[in-house]
């Protein structure tokens, strides 16, 4: 379900947002397409700061773990990423329906080069993922009564106690069930 509260635009301001204050960028000038590795610079620490900054804003708990660490740990040891550190093909369809058709995001690159296909339009759609989780009712107090003073943060009208949403890796892995489930690629499911 879609939260009635966030709309995406918000949502890609506020990624404009932290992009920008993490890498000292002009927010206006950020492409949602970019690579935020090798197009705006954001090392591995960076992330850590960005996905902070989006988490306070929204009240959520992004993905900690790394997508294939995930399927890995999902379908089996070896599925993703073979021994010479290179992902599998099956890893390559699931990353692509993750991260959107890129040039050079093929089975064969090494699994370090996945972070430097990660978008600002990738992190738009990890947030809203996890907004779009909003339970019917409050968690706390079990009334239907969400409001939102500034279109970010979704708290109970009831009780006042802030949203409870599934954090970034339980969402995670229930995505790489269901892909493995329609798509059969990594021989389980
Ligand atoms: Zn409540």
């Amino acid at each position: 379900m879609a939260n009635p509260f966030i709309q995406r635009a918000t949502i890609e301001d506020e990624v404009r947002a932290a992009l920008a204050a993490t890498l000292r960028l002009d927010a206006e000038g950020i492409d949602l397409d970019s690579s935020i590795v090798t197009d705006l610079g954001a090392t591995s620490i960076d992330f850590l700061d960005i996905n902070f900054r989006l988490e306070s804003t929204f009240g959520i708990r992004l993905a900690t773990q790394l997508l294939l660490d995930h399927v890995e740990e999902e379908l089996g040891e070896g599925t993703a990423i073979d021994k010479d550190d290179k992902i599998t093909a099956a890893a390559a369809s699931l990353m692509k329906r993750y991260l959107g058709e890129r040039p050079g995001l093929e089975a064969g690159i090494f699994a370090e080069e996945i972070p430097a296909f990660v978008t600002p339009r990738v992190l738009v759609k990890s947030v809203e993922g996890i907004t779009d989780e909003l339970p019917e009712k409050c968690t706390h107090c079990g009334e239907a009564a969400w409001k939102s003073d500034d279109g970010k943060k979704v708290a109970c009208g009831a009780c006042s106690k802030p949203a409870e949403y599934p954090d970034g890796d339980e969402l995670t892995k229930r995505w790489i069930q269901a892909f493995e489930q329609e798509h059969h690629l990594f021989g389980g499911g």
